[in-house]
């Protein structure tokens, strides 16, 4: 990772990566789609939020990489003013006509996060950027985005999956391959992030790191929860000071 400031001169985009999504983006509300892990994990991680930034109701948050609006619209039946960001014009479609059928609003725009960062410093009191890390070229300049949005005193969370033998043997041949939860090339190990470079990229950003933990798939069970083992899937709070 570079340690970039806010740049949008350069997109920090692969479109091989937005292409993969908006193919799949019909399927983004279908709890039986290759999105059924994103379904699985959602109420554990808006646990999460709510147990460090508090109830969400009033909230002003940005979710970067909304996809379908998994999380964003979840946050927003809360009572939080979401806006969604996501460069796949697909899935943002997908979100609003969700949105529409469910009658929970957010803002769903084609943004990048660097863009959406340049044009609304400091202007929200939460941001997510979940499972959106490991699919971007620079990740270190999504995190600068990320601190940049967000107000003195609020909270950036992310997650994104761990980068060593386990995880590699977990979330690409174990999810991809042998469970088949995901389509196979959904994930590049190259693009895995350690929970130390993530953290250390986020200080260089301002940002504190107050909470790591771990997300585990048990495959017998074939749930999700919190975990003290960050090895694979796992979760970052950091704070603005
Ligand atoms: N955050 C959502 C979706 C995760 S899937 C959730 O956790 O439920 C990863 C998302 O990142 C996809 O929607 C994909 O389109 C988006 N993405 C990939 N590269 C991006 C980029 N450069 N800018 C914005 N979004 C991007």
């Amino acid at each position: 990772m570079t340690a970039s400031p806010l740049s949008t001169a350069v997109p920090n985009v692969d479109p091989a990566e937005l292409e993969k999504f908006s193919a799949m983006a019909a399927r983004w509300w279908d709890p039986e789609s290759d999105f059924k892990p994103l379904h699985a994990i959602n109420p554990i991680r808006l646990a999460w939020i709510r147990r460090h930034a508090g109830a969400l109701s009033g909230e002003g948050i940005v979710d970067v990489g909304c996809g379908g609006g998994i999380l964003a619209e979840s946050m927003a039946r809360e009572g939080a003013r979401v806006t969604g960001i996501d460069l796949a014009e697909q899935s943002l479609t997908v979100a609003r006509l969700h949105s529409l059928e469910s009658g929970v609003a957010v803002d769903y725009q084609a943004r990048s996060a660097e863009q959406f960062a340049a044009d609304h410093p400091a202007d929200y009191d939460i941001v997510t950027c979940m499972e959106m890390l490991e699919h971007v070229p620079d990740p270190e300049s999504t995190i600068c985005a990320c601190a940049t949005l967000v107000k003195p005193g609020g909270w950036v969370f992310f997650s994104t999956l761990n980068r060593n033998p386990k995880s590699f043997l977990l979330a690409i041949v174990g999810a991809e391959y042998m469970l088949k939860l995901l389509p196979r090339g959904t994930h590049a190990y190259e693009n895995f992030i350690k929970p130390s470079e993530l953290a250390a990229a986020a200080r260089r950003h301002g940002l504190d790191v107050v909470a790591l933990s771990g997300m585990g798939y048990h495959p017998v069970s074939r749930r999700y929860a919190l975990t003290r083992d960050t090895s694979v899937n796992y979760l970052v709070a950091t704070r603005r000071p």
